[in-house]
């Protein structure tokens, strides 16, 4: 659905699991909400177009793949009434009230506005890392969403990382693969003391210390990587079928140019257990201010609470009707 109005109820940014249920929730609270799905910055579908079979939503016995399920997020929501617009914002402005967003194209305003707009995982630019090489086909993001994929069983996986999501991604890939080679750049994690060692200690996970992987190949899937080490520059190339990067998330904040509270790696602050930021009339949902869970499940759980934080808020506001 298209429509030019200016002014609207509820702005939703950002079009993954938690700006879709947003909207779903608000449309079907009689609030017509806009849609901004974003242009430049990727597909509409947000982190789950580039992932293959999601088996860990539920209501999915057999699994769907990342594209079908965000394309039925999107059909459902506007079949109540959402205004989807392909667009990227380019700034907000949240000085007064109501809040003004500047998209590419359009400047629309609203009295309530739900922020959605994910975290990107940060990838390296390895040879043979990229969608010319093996993206997809061995290397990915995301082990829990990845993992289970026939490709990596019983095979040799490296995850790239030493924090708490390399060493809880490692972990989870000992079901799966036959060994983990965690290759982190230093000699010491930064993972918390507790993950490291139940890392360190398990018997399929080998921490490569000081180390980088410089080169992936294969065929139509990773067959090897090569591993430097970093302080002898000794390079080996060994079997491998996956690499998952886990080397950090960026959420997706940097168009509010510091207007609302955010942590030191730019994830914005709730309150409590609600959506609400420290903006009155400004909500959050998903992975943009979720460094932990980072799921479809619970960034559709946190658009379902943002749309009914935003509906309760605009009626106590008088705004609702
Ligand atoms: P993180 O703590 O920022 O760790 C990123 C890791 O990637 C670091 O070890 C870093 O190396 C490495 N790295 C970064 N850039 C690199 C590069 N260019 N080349 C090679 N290695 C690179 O990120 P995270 O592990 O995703 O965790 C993010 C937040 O979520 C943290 O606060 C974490 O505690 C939390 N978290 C919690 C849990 C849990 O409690 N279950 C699970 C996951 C995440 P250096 O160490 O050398 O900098």
């Amino acid at each position: 659905m298209t429509e030019d109005r200016k002014h609207h109820k509820v702005v939703i940014i950002g079009s993954g699991p938690a700006g879709y249920t947003a909207a779903l929730y608000a449309s079907r609270a009689n609030l017509s909400p806009l849609l901004y799905e974003g242009f430049f910055s990727g597909p509409a579908g947000g982190q789950l177009m580039t992932t293959t079979d999601v088996e860990n939503y539920p209501g999915f016995p057999n699994g769907i793949t990342g594209p079908d399920m965000m394309d039925a997020f999107r059909k459902q929501c506007e079949r109540f009434g959402t205004i989807l617009l392909r667009e990227d914002v380019e700034s907000v402005d949240l000085s007064s009230h109501p809040f003004k967003i500047v998209g590419k194209k359009n400047v629309v305003t609203c009295d309530a506005l739900i922020i959605a707009t994910g975290a990107t995982a940060k990838k390296l630019d390895i040879e043979g890392a990229g969608e010319d090489g093996f993206w997809q086909k061995g290397v990915t993001a995301c082990a829990i969403c990845d993992g289970a994929m026939p490709i990596f069983r019983d095979k040799e996986l490296y995850v790239i990382g030493g924090g708490d999501s390399a060493v809880e991604e490692a972990t989870f890939l000992t079901k799966y693969g036959s060994k983990v080679y965690l290759a982190h750049r230093r000699d010491e994690l930064r993972a918390s003391k507790i993950m490291a060692k139940r890392a360190i200690n398990h018997p399929k996970i080998e921490v490569l210390w000081n180390s980088v992987i410089t080169k992936i190949e294969g065929d139509k899937v990773v067959r090897s990587v090569t591993v430097q080490n970093v302080k002898t520059k000794e390079e080996k190339k060994r079997e491998a079928a996956g690499v998952f990067f886990a080397i950090g998330h960026k959420p997706n904040t940097n168009f509010l140019n510091g207007q609302l509270d955010m942590d030191e790696q730019g994830y914005l602050i709730v309150k409590g257990d609600t959506s609400y930021t420290n903006k009155e009339g400004v909500f959050a949902a998903g992975d943009v201010h979720d460094a932990v869970y980072k799921q479809a499940v619970t960034a559709a759980g946190s658009g379902c609470k943002a749309a009914i934080d935003a509906e309760r808020w605009l009626s106590e506001k008088g705004l609702g009707d």
